[in-house]
Parts: C-alpha cells; sequence; structure tokens
C-alpha cells in the first residue's frame, strides 16, 4: 500500500518538485497540498501546479482541513510555519519530514521538543550525496583534525535567504563534533579587515549568492604542502525532493524519534 504524502509549501521553489518527486516514485501517493491561506494558488490542482498533469489533488489554505488525509507531511517552507506544522502532526500522530533551514537556536529547540507519537526526520540536506560527504568529512577530521585549517565555502542562487546554508552548517558541526570542537564556540562567519592571523581551532565560513545556483559545498582541510577539498555540487533540486520523499517512505512506521537522512540512508 502507497503511503500518504501531503507537501506543504506546494508553490514554493521545493514544493513543485517535491509534488513531482511523490508521484514518481512507487511507494508514495500525493495525498495532499497545502500553501498559505492567502495564496492565489488555493484550490488549483497540485499536479497540473507543478507541471506534472492532473493529480487530483486541490491546494488547500490550511493543514488541519486535511489532517486525516494523510501519513507524513513533507515540509519545506519558512522555519514558523514548520514549528506550527510539527505541533498540528504532533497532535494527530503523524509523521514529518522538514526540509525548512534557517531555525534559530530557540527554533530548532522547541521543534525538538513538540512531542512528537510519529517519527520525524530533520536535515539540512536530503541529498544522499551530501550525507555521504558529511560520513567522509568526518574521516577526515579525524584524522587531520588538529594539523589542519578547516574552512568550508558554500554557493547559492540569488533568492536564498539564510546564510551560511543549514548544509555548511551541518558540514561544520560534523567536523567539529568529529574532532571535539563545539561549532558555536569556534566558527568564524566571514572576515574584514585587519583580523588578525588565522586560530588553528577555528572554522571559517564564506558565503557566494548569485544567479541560479542550486548548492555548492566545499570543505578544506588545509595544511602545510597539502590541501584536501571535499565538494559536493547539487545540479537539479529533484536530489533534494527524492530524498525527503524516499526519508518519508521510510518513516512511517518507525518508532517516535527524531531521526536524520543519515538514519535513512543506513549511515548512522
Ligand atoms: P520558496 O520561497 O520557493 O518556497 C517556500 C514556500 O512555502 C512558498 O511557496 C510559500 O508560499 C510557502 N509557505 C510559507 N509559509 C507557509 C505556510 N504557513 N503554509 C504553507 N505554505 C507556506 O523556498 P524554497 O527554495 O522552496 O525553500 C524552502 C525551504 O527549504 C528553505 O528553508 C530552504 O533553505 C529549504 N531547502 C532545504 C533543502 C534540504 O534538502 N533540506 C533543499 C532546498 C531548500
Amino acid at each position: 500500500m502507497s503511503v500518504r504524502v501531503a507537501v506543504t509549501g506546494a508553490a514554493g521553489r521545493m514544493g513543485k518538485i517535491l509534488i513531482e518527486a511523490v508521484t514518481l516514485n512507487p511507494s508514495t501517493e500525493l495525498a495532499a497540498a497545502i500553501e498559505r491561506p492567502e495564496s492565489t494558488l488555493i484550490g488549483v490542482d497540485a499536479g497540473e501546479l507543478a507541471g506534472v498533469g492532473h493529480a487530483g489533488v486541490a491546494v488547500v489554505g490550511s493543514l488541519q482541513e486535511v489532517v486525516d488525509q494523510f501519513d507524513v507531511l513533507i515540509d519545506f517552507t519558512v522555519p514558523q510555519a514548520t514549528l506550527a506544522n510539527a505541533y498540528v502532526c504532533a497532535a494527530s500522530g503523524k509523521s514529518l519530514v522538514v526540509g525548512t533551514t534557517g531555525f534559530t537556536e530557540d527554533e530548532k529547540a522547541e521543534l525538538l521538543s513538540v512531542g512528537i507519537k510519529s517519527g520525524m526526520c530533520i536535515a539540512a540536506n536530503y541529498s544522499t550525496g551530501v550525507n555521504v560527504s558529511l560520513k567522509l568529512l568526518e574521516l577526515a577530521a579525524k584524522a587531520m583534525g588538529d594539523d589542519v585549517d578547516i574552512e568550508i565555502v558554500e554557493a547559492h542562487h540569488r533568492h536564498k535567504v539564510d546564510s551560511p546554508s543549514g548544509t555548511a552548517l551541518a558540514m561544520g558541526e560534523a567536523v567539529a563534533d568529529a574532532i571535539g570542537r563545539n561549532l558555536q564556540d569556534v566558527a568564524v562567519y566571514g572576515r574584514e579587515g585587519i583580523v588578525g592571523a588565522r586560530d588553528r581551532e577555528t572554522i571559517g565560513f564564506a558565503t557566494v549568492r548569485g544567479g541560479d545556483v542550486v548548492g555548492d559545498h566545499t570543505v578544506m582541510f588545509m595544511a602545510e604542502g597539502e590541501r584536501l577539498e571535499i565538494t559536493h555540487k547539487a545540479s537539479s533540486r529533484m536530489s533534494f525532493a527524492r530524498g525527503a520523499v524516499r526519508a518519508a517512505a521510510w518513516l512511517v512506521g518507525q518508532s517516535p524519534e527524531v531521526y536524520s537522512m543519515k538514519d535513512v540512508l543506513g549511515l548512522e
């Protein structure tokens, strides 16, 4: 029996491609599509909106309205909307796949404490390649950590609102955790002016924004005489959408815990 999936943020860049990915995955079916209540697209067929043909699912303006119609919600919207949706999913025992990034520390803590009764998967990046690269970063950091300077460079399209990207932060956390540093203490977000020589313990972030870059990330491990770079480049949002739909199908039937994409892929 296929897993009934609801997609919120249905008209967004990710929402439309998530609708396509749900229809392409043989183990999932599109059960509901949600947008902001004031959206002019309420009532439009979600499949037509996503360019995949008639789906027989009209976009609605409230999650509550369709709460009995799905097993798992995929949410790539904005932090406040995702938090509100997490409470609805918690109250109704629905699973939740969170793709939204840009949560403050408080919002992240709130999301983790909504009291889920079903599984929740949170990942700053649902692509398989990025999650494999998180494993490679752990390996590199453990082997090279105290002998190298570590810097993270990321590039995204001009519409992205948060910086550094959630993926860059997840990469920073993977590296910092592997070598026993706390990212909050050692992160340096950009440099300007006479900032002094580099402190070995720091992990630097640099952000590029422009054009239609889907998402590039490079972590550099720089020593005297050699440099290791681990790079991931996303060329289509379908890489995130396919992973999120795979997470949605995997979540149903799991115990009520918070999972990462590494759990879904068996990389933990
Ligand atoms: P977008 O602005 O194109 O789409 C967001 C959509 O959410 C919009 O259509 C908006 O109307 C809708 N929305 C906002 N509030 C809503 C509400 N209360 N109810 C229903 N819909 C609501 O943005 P995007 O590029 O699709 O990205 C969305 C989020 O996903 C961002 O946080 C982005 O960083 C993140 N993202 C995550 C991954 C990942 O793999 N985890 C990949 C890509 C993007």
